[in-house]
C-alpha cells in the first residue's frame, strides 16, 4: 500500500502514545462487525470492505481507487479537480452521468437533477467516503444502481478536508468505535470547515464556494459521524430547508422526502432517526431546535435556495454498519430524488425566482435571526434505559446507558422557528471600496456585484451599533463580536438613541455618507442575495460585524487632554445653562459614571463638535434605488 510522508504532528502523535504508561488501557479496539457483515472481497472492492471495514484508505489510497472507477468508466466518470487545500493537497470531484454528459449547463437545461454529496469535511468521520466509494462502484462497475443515474448526476467530493484527512492517527476521535484510524476534525490550521461556509477563510472554502457556483446542484447531502448521546440508531438525519423563503420545498421536506427516506432505511434494516441532540443530559428532556446559521454547509445551502441533507452516522456502531448505513442513506436519497426529480427541479427554481423578486421589492422585510416557537411534536424514541449517578470525579452527575436494555418512549421534539431579528431588503448594498475584507468574501460566493465609477454622496439606510462585547475566547481563530443581552451602562451610541433595547445592537438610521469611486453595489434582485443580506446585515448571525471584520469602527481614535477638556466643558457650560443640569442628573443617577472621571470629561467631548461620529457608524450602506449612482 503506497502511503505519503506522514506529516510530522502523526509522529508526535504515536510517540506520545508509546510513553504512556497506561498504553494498554488507552488503546481500544475498535468492536470488529460480525462476521456476518464482512462482504465477498473481489478485485473492485473498496479499500475498506477488504478489510471488513476495519480500516478506511488514507488519501493517495483513495484517490488510487477513485482513479480506477473513473479509468474503468470512462464515459460515465470525469475527475476534476476544484482547488488546493492549503498544504497543497488536490480537492476531487468525482462527476458520475449516464451518458457522459458532465456540462452543468446542459444538464440543467436538460433538467436533469445534480445530486452534490461531500465527505470527511470533518476528517474523523469518514462514514460517508467509503459509502460513495461502494455506491458509485455499484453504479458504473457492476452496475447494481445504474438505473439511479437514469436522470440523475452525482458530483461527489470523496475528500473535502484532504490536510485534515492525512493528520492520521487512532486517537483522534475519541467518542467513535472504528476505523482503527483516522484524519482529524480540522483543516491544517485548526480552522473547522463546517464553521466556515459564510466567512470563507480556508482555501478550502473558497475552492468549494466556486465549485458550488459551477454547479449549482438540486440537492446537496454533506456526510458526518455524530457525538453525543447513546440510542439505537445508526442512520439520524437533518433536512434543512428554508420554511421561511421556500415553503414549497420545507413543505415537500417534511411531507414527502422525510417520510419515505425514513421508510426507505429503515426497509434496508438500519434504524433512522432525525438528529438526536437533548435539551438536558438526558432523553427524556427532549430535542431542541434553533436556526441552522450559514457558518454550516447546510445552513449556507438553504440561503442558496436549495435543500440541504445532513447524515450524522452514530459514533457508537461499528464501522460496517455505520459505512453500510451511510450507502443506503444515500441511496434512498438518489431514489426519492430520482421520483421527485421534476418537482425539485420546480421548486429550485421558484425560490430563486421568489428571491429575486423580493430583491426587486425592496421593502421585503427578511428574518436574519430566529429562535424556537416553543412548537413541539411527539417522536417516538428508541434509546437504551439509562441511569444518572453521581460523580465523586465531576462533581455533578453522569449518564449511562445500557445497550443492553432497549427502550422505546416518546419525548418532544421542538419544531418551528420564529424571527427575532429582521431585516428590511434594500435594492442593493453599497460597501465602501476600502472595505476590502468584505469584499473578498462577497467575490468568494460568487455575487453579481457593480462597481462605481466615481465618488458617489448621498443618504442611505444604515447602522448605529453600540459597542459589542468581544469573546475573549477565540471561536475559529477569531474574537466575535456580540450584544448579549444587558442591564447596566451602555455605550455613547445606545445612551444617545435613547431607545435601544439593550440586546438590540445596531439600530437602522439614515446617514448622508460618502463612497469613493470603485464602490461595490451588491444588488437585492439576483438568486443568491440571501448570502449577501446575512454577509452584510450586522445583526446577523454569521456576518462580518459578528465575526470581527469591522472592530476598527468601535475605536476612539483621538483623545481629548483632562487639561484641554477641562477648559472646553467649562466654556460648555457657560454657552448652554440646560447642559449643566443634564451633566449634574447624569452624575447623580449614575454611580459608575460619577466615578469615573475619564467618562465625566469624555461626556462633554461627546458633545463637541471635535467628537467622531463615525464611531459605531456602519459603513455599509443600503439604497433604495440604483438612481443617480454611478456605477458600471
Ligand atoms: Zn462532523
Amino acid at each position: 500500500m503506497f502511503r505519503i510522508a506522514l506529516p510530522f504532528v502523526v509522529l508526535a502523535v504515536s510517540g506520545f502514545a508509546q510513553q504512556l504508561p497506561n498504553a494498554d488501557l488507552l488503546t481500544q479496539p475498535p468492536k470488529v462487525a460480525a462476521a456476518a457483515k464482512c462482504p465477498a472481497v473481489d478485485e473492485w472492492s473498496t479499500p475498506s470492505e477488504k478489510t471488513c471495514y476495519r480500516t478506511t484508505p488514507r488519501y493517495d489510497e483513495t484517490m488510487q481507487y477513485v482513479r480506477r472507477l473513473a479509468h474503468a468508466a470512462p464515459k460515465q466518470i470525469r475527475l476534476e479537480v476544484f482547488g488546493k487545500t492549503g498544504q497543497g493537497r488536490d480537492l476531487v470531484a468525482m462527476i458520475v452521468s449516464r451518458d457522459g454528459q458532465f456540462d452543468p449547463a446542459a444538464l440543467h437545461k436538460a433538467n436533469r437533477p445534480v445530486v452534490f454529496v461531500q465527505n470527511a469535511i470533518h476528517a474523523g468521520e469518514m462514514d460517508g467516503k467509503d459509502a460513495t466509494l461502494a455506491l458509485i462502484r455499484d453504479m458504473v462497475v457492476n452496475k447494481k444502481l445504474a438505473g439511479l443515474l437514469d436522470r440523475i448526476v452525482l458530483v461527489n467530493i470523496p475528500i473535502y478536508n484532504a490536510d485534515g484527512h492525512e493528520w492520521f492517527g487512532p486517537y483522534n476521535r475519541i467518542n467513535q468505535n472504528g476505523p482503527e484510524q483516522m484524519g482529524w476534525r480540522t483543516n491544517a490550521r485548526q480552522l473547522n470547515l463546517n464553521r466556515d461556509y459564510l466567512k470563507a477563510d480556508a482555501p478550502e472554502t473558497v475552492a468549494w464556494l466556486a465549485y458550488w457556483n459551477k454547479w449549482l446542484p438540486d440537492f446537496f447531502v454533506d456526510d458526518h459521524v455524530t457525538d453525543g448521546a447513546d440510542y439505537q440508531a445508526d442512520v439520524t438525519y437533518y433536512l434543512d430547508a428554508d420554511r421561511v423563503t421556500s415553503p414549497a420545498t420545507a413543505d415537500w421536506a417534511d411531507k414527502s422526502f422525510i417520510p419515505e427516506f425514513e421508510r426507505r432505511v429503515s426497509a434496508s434494516g438500519h434504524v433512522v432517526s432525525p438528529y438526536i441532540d437533548f435539551a438536558g443530559q438526558t432523553p427524556d428532556t427532549g430535542i431542541p431546535n434553533g436556526q441552522s446559521t450559514p457558518r454550516f454547509s447546510t445552513g449556507y445551502v438553504h440561503l442558496q435556495n436549495r435543500p440541504a441533507f445532513l447524515i450524522e452516522m452514530h459514533m457508537l456502531k461499528d464501522y460496517a454498519t455505520r459505512v453500510t448505513g451511510n450507502y443506503e442513506a444515500l441511496k434512498a436519497i438518489l431514489e426519492i430524488v430520482h421520483r421527485d426529480a421534476d418537482k425539485l427541479i420546480a421548486m429550485n427554481r421558484a425560490a430563486d425566482q421568489a428571491t429575486i423578486a423580493a430583491g426587486r421589492e425592496h421593502r421585503t422585510v427578511f428574518p436574519i435571526r430566529l429562535e424556537p416557537t416553543g412548537e413541539s411534536v411527539p417522536m417516538e424514541f428508541k434509546g437504551y434505559r439509562w441511569t444518572v449517578e453521581k460523580s465523586d470525579l465531576s462533581g455533578a452527575t453522569w449518564i449511562s446507558y445500557h445497550q443492553d436494555q432497549p427502550i422505546t418512549m416518546t419525548i418532544q421534539r421542538q419544531v418551528g422557528l420564529k424571527p427575532t431579528i429582521t431585516a428590511t431588503i434594500p435594492a442593493a448594498y453599497i460597501v465602501p471600496v476600502e472595505w476590502t475584507p468584505l469584499i473578498r468574501v462577497l467575490e468568494a460566493h460568487g455575487l453579481a456585484m457593480r462597481r462605481t465609477t466615481q465618488p458617489w454622496t448621498g443618504e442611505v439606510e444604515t447602522y448605529r451599533c453600540e459597542t459589542p462585547q468581544w469573546a475573549q475566547q477565540p471561536f475559529e481563530s477569531r474574537h466575535t463580536a456580540s450584544w448579549p443581552a444587558r442591564e447596566g451602562p451602555q455605550s455613547f451610541v445606545a445612551r444617545e438613541s435613547g431607545n435601544v433595547a439593550p440586546s438590540q445592537g445596531c439600530r437602522a438610521v439614515r446617514e448622508k455618507m460618502t463612497f469613493p469611486a470603485g464602490s461595490v453595489i451588491v444588488p437585492m434582485d439576483q438568486r443568491a442575495a440571501k448570502v449577501a443580506i446575512h454577509w452584510l446585515e450586522p445583526m446577523a448571525p454569521d456576518s462580518a460585524m459578528q465575526w470581527g471584520l469591522l472592530d476598527s469602527i468601535f475605536e476612539q481614535k483621538e483623545y481629548g487632554e483632562g487639561y484641554v477638556l477641562e477648559r472646553l466643558a467649562r466654556k460648555m457650560l457657560e454657552a448652554d445653562p440646560k447642559l449643566k443640569e443634564e451633566f449634574d442628573q447624569k452624575v447623580a443617577s449614575d454611580p459608575q459614571f460619577a466615578g469615573n472621571r475619564f467618562a465625566r470629561l469624555n461626556w462633554f467631548y461627546q458633545r463637541s463638535p471635535w467628537w467622531d461620529p463615525r464611531i459605531g457608524l456602519y459603513p455599509v450602506g443600503k439604497l433604495s434605488s440604483l438612481t443617480g449612482v454611478p456605477v458600471k
